[in-house]
């Protein structure tokens, strides 16, 4: 089953909805005019379609093999050629600052590549992806030194980055971590301790692996607040630079799992290894913090991705499944049975899904541009309100878009039928490969309980109301004349509810923090489903005004009848959601913990 990447969905979002060559005096922008980007998605889609998708299954079969004397990784056959493709074709470069090699181009325009990265497979789409977050956390929290050490080898890829925040003992709640850092006396720092769990840790791909590490100094404060970072390189860079002494760190295992098999997932040793410390002392969290934000949008980001791939190959499966006939008589007669298309219920997973990923593309393209605007708009309240709106909704996007990526992916594999469950069909390794997203890089309820303690009371409130405001502002300039009227509706009844369940978090949650948190994911996906009618709206508005013109591409006409889809059948939660989420606490507390 192919993968077909949505080139022309981006072309859509970029020229139409968003109209991105309205930036064209922003640095970076100019560089990305229409005609430029179209011809880097047609690569990106010709890359994704044919190096990368077809070592996504094979990868999943063979997994990577851990070297038990060597401790080395060998990832799986055709991974290392496809990284050198990647990288002598520039594609990890393309957003990199021009000042450390890299290419300058707009998030939007990686956001786009990455998309067609990890759907076309997502297990080696990890590698460049945890490369790209330690770029961010260097960026952020390194001396001039460190950045132009390391900045031009892990932007051209000639050098990997990793994330290593996990113990045994210490997931989400970080202040557990035991990890110890002491001064060598030569500014560096002896690193020990164990990382379990740590994506792309070793492999054989690049000459030099980048590994982010938090550690805790002797005598540093306990908890989250006693946290340091620091860059631990497999090979310590020499006087020149190139990769040199073997560092004291190793892969001491592969962990077996579910899905991602491509992807080595490793337990890391770190036995008095010389480490860097980024930033000042106990103050890591917050540079680890840039790598989790660009991770939780890349989780976001892969959620969405696998969730098309899935889509693609179930729309492919329903076009030549014969089973049955239409209920209004047969569609082909002159077969034994029609196509499962012709049924409703099929048509209802296709549809939903669609609607689904085709909004999240959307929202997810939305917010990146966003992440542009924060860094290179000479417009300081602009910048201000770009950078509210990133931190508010990095929880949105990572939990909304992978809890829906997975029920597209589940729709795929049930509109296959028995052959979903089979290997023989790719519906089985999306399914294994899509559920990590709910659970790494923040569980799903943790980036809920972000959003609704921390992202909202943030600043007095001000990135919520910014935001509320922008769909007040578009609801008031649209409603008198719209082309679109049941999508402007749609969006302000959505926005309603969203108000009405911050207004009741406000008076229920502050005194009962329990009450807040039970209804923090339904809060989280009313919040996802208000952005994604809000996206709904703008697609449709720009897709009627193509068609009153007199486009006869069937792509702006198709795009109407997914858009009613998502208002009939996925809209309708955002009532749902308030409902559970006034429910508060209480039924959930009532239990006492020996009746579980
Ligand atoms: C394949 C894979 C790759 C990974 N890659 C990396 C990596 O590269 N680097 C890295 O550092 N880590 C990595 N991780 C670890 C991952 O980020 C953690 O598994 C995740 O953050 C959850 O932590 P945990 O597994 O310890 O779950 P726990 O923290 O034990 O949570 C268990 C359950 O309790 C809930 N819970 C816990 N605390 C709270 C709370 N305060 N409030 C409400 N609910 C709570 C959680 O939501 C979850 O449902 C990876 C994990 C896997 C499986």
């Amino acid at each position: 089953m192919a993968y077909v990447a949505p080139v022309r969905d981006y072309q859509f979002l970029f020229e139409n909805v968003f109209k991105t060559d309205q930036y064209s005096n922003l640095k970076g922008f100019a560089d990305a005019d229409s005609a430029t980007v179209a011809a880097i998605l047609e690569e990106a889609a010709k890359f994704a379609e044919e190096v990368l998708h077809p070592i996504n299954i094979t990868g999943d079969k063979e997994g990577c093999t851990l070297d038990p004397v060597t401790h080395e990784v060998t990832a799986p056959k055709g991974y290392k050629e496809a990284y050198k493709a990647l990288t002598e074709a520039g594609w990890t470069a393309l957003s990199g600052d021009p000042q450390y090699g890299g290419q300058g181009l707009p998030h939007f325009v990686n956001t786009a590549f990455s998309e067609m990265l990890s759907g076309a497979s997502s297990a080696f789409g990890m590698y460049p992806g945890l490369t790209e977050g330690a770029i961010s956390a260097l960026t952020a929290g390194g001396t001039q030194a460190q950045k132009d050490l390391y900045l031009p080898k892990l932007i051209s890829g000639e050098w990997s980055g990793t994330m290593n925040l996990t113990e045994p003992h210490c997931g989400t709640d970080l202040g557990l971590l035991r990890t110890k850092a002491v001064p060598a006396g030569d500014g560096s720092y002896k690193i020990t301790g164990q990382k379990i769990w740590i994506s792309a840790g070793e492999h054989d791909f690049t000459s030099n692996i980048c590994h982010l590490v938090l550690a805790r100094l002797e005598g540093a404060p306990a908890g989250v607040k006693g946290i340091s970072l620091f860059l631990v390189p497999k090979f310590i860079p020499d006087a020149d630079g190139n990769p040199g002494e073997r560092n004291s760190l190793q892969c001491a295992g592969l962990e077996h799992k579910m899905g991602i098999h491509g992807n080595s997932t490793c337990v890391m040793m770190y036995d008095e290894a010389k480490g860097f410390l980024l930033g000042s002392e106990n103050e890591g969290l917050k540079i680890m913090f840039y790598m989790m934000n660009n991770a939780r949008f890349g989780v976001g980001l892969q959620g969405l991705a696998i969730g098309h791939a899935a889509l693609v190959a179930a729309n492919q499966f329903a076009k030549d499944r014969l089973q049955g006939r239409a209920l209004t008589g047969p569609k082909s007669p002159e077969l034994p049975a029609d196509s499962i298309l012709v049924h409703p219920d099929v048509r209802r997973m296709l549809l939903e899904s669609r609607a689904l990923i085709e909004g999240g593309r959307a929202f997810l393209t939305w917010v990146s541009l966003q992440a542009d605007l924060a860094h290179v708009s000479e417009d300081e309240s602009m910048r201000e309100k770009a950078s509210d709106y990133m931190g508010l909704l990095t929880p949105v996007i990572k939990a909304y878009l992978t809890d829906k990526g997975l029920k597209v992916t589940q729709d795929a594999m049930q509109v296959h039928g028995g052959s979903g469950f089979t290997e023989h069909f790719p519906a089985s390794q999306y399914m294994r490969d899509v559920r990590i997203t709910l659970i790494y890089e923040g569980t799903n309820g943790v980036q809920a309980l972000d959003l609704v303690g921390r992202k909202l009371p943030s600043k007095g409130g001000r990135a919520l109301q910014t935001f509320l405001g922008e769909i007040d502002a578009y609801i008031a300039a649209e409603e008198s004349d719209t082309k679109v009227p049941a999508y402007i509706k749609a969006l302000k009844d959505t926005k309603a509810k969203l108000l009405d369940g911050t207004m009741w978090l406000m008076q229920n949650g502050m005194g009962n923090p329990d009450a807040a948190a039970a209804g923090s994911l339904d809060y989280l996906h009313l919040f996802g489903l208000t952005c994604t009618a809000y996206m709904w709206a703008r697609m449709a508005k720009e897709a009627q005004a193509q068609i009153d013109a007199g486009a006869t591409d069937p792509f702006f006409d198709t795009k109407l009848k997914v858009g009613r889809v998502f208002l009939e059948r996925i809209l309708p939660d955002a009532e749902a959601h308030l409902i559970k989420m006034k429910a508060g606490s209480e039924g959930l507390m009532a239990l006492a913990d020996d009746q579980f």
